[in-house]
């Protein structure tokens, strides 16, 4: 970390400063030009407020040298990590497709869930726990749900992927083995349930905050690595922008920068990013070429009569042919993937 002082610093501020920083554990570099004096700081920043440093009247400009998130950093841990979800593969070059209505609604899982294995789906998800902004419209079927989606896995081999709301919660996922636990958008700095599925072994899925950015993501998923569990993938699903014609702003940016600045698994969600089932195909394709490790999406067959999210979800002839385009654009990318390697 870095603080620019300001022109007119004293003597005197410069030392106040120097033994702040030294009394938080850290070395100052002070280094003086004929224009600027710049203090470098050494040690753990981590314990170092940015925004209380520049608060102080002698700092100009705080600038941050590492990023805070270790474990999630690319830096420290070049190689993808591989997410093993229930023994579908997510990451390092291994592709998966997450399909499956938004809710649980009952033996239709079972119908849907077929639908999508035979279009090319690898895993079903599905919410038995849903974050809905109005407390009047449905709220999910509960532990239920879950037995549905466990027998939908039995039914059709493909693991499942399911949003825990709850810290309470957390202990009934592993216990019924569910393949791959969902952090929702509504719960990205939920830190306590964070914490909590980072103390378990079972994959989360972590989506990005309804107006998160790309950093506080990687935070989020640091809470998780830092309890011990490795297992995280980050979902793009669109954040609150000023436009107000689609549902979400698809944040497309987020899936080559955080393949970048993180190893995790990179995952796309064109559903809730558009909210519009005309979208999603394309945005889906967009997601693929741009190097997405897997995509979820909302598949329902009788959209008008959906319990949640009728309105950006495929019926399953929709999701066909969804599923050959992207196919198609996934081949190429493989190969130009290859080609490069
Ligand atoms: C969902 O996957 O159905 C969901 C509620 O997603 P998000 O948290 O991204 O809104
Ligand atoms: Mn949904």
């Amino acid at each position: 970390m870095i603080a620019i002082l300001r022109k007119n610093a004293s003597e005197d501020a410069v030392t106040r400063i120097v033994s702040w920083i030294e009394g938080k554990g850290l070395t100052a570099h002070v280094s003086r030009g004929q224009n600027e004096t710049i203090i470098g700081l050494v040690g753990d920043t981590t314990k170092i407020d940015p925004f209380l440093l520049e608060s102080m009247d002698v700092v100009q400009r705080v600038q941050r040298v590492s990023e805070p998130f270790k474990k999630a950093n690319r830096k420290f841990h070049p190689t993808d990590t591989v997410v093993n979800c229930g023994g579908a593969m997510v990451g390092g070059g291994n592709f998966q497709v997450i399909a499956g209505p938004c809710s649980v609604e009952g033996p239709n899982l079972i119908r849907i869930a077929r639908r999508c294995k035979a279009a090319g789906a690898t895993m079903l998800r599905g919410g038995a726990y849903k974050p809905r902004t109005s407390p009047y419209a449905y709220q999910g079927m509960g532990e239920h749900g879950l037995d549905l989606l466990l027998e939908a896995k039995a039914e059709t081999g493909m693991p499942i992927v399911t949003e825990v709301m709850d810290v309470r919660d957390v202990e009934l996922f592993v216990d019924r083995g569910i393949d791959v636990m969902q952090i929702g958008a509504r719960n990205a700095q939920n830190f306590s349930l964070l914490k909590e599925v980072g103390r378990t072994t079972t994959p989360v899925l972590l989506k990005r905050g309804i107006a998160g950015t790309i950093d506080e993501l990687l935070m989020a998923a640091e809470y998780i690595m830092s309890e011990g569990n490795d297992n995280v993938m980050l979902c793009e699903r669109g954040i609150r922008t000023f436009e107000t014609r689609t549902r979400n702003t698809f944040d497309l940016n987020a899936v080559p920068a955080l393949h970048e600045l993180t190893h995790l698994p990179v995952v796309a969600d064109p559903s809730h990013a558009t909210g519009y089932t005309r979208y999603v195909e394309p945005m889906a394709l967009a997601a693929t070429a741009a190097g997405a490790d897997a995509l979820e999406i909302e598949v329902h067959d009788d959209p008008a009569n959906a319990w949640s999210d009728g309105a950006q979800a495929l019926t399953p002839d929709q999701f066909d042919r969804a599923m050959e385009r992207i196919h198609a654009v996934r081949s190429v990318v493989a190969d130009m993937a290859r080609e490069e390697a």
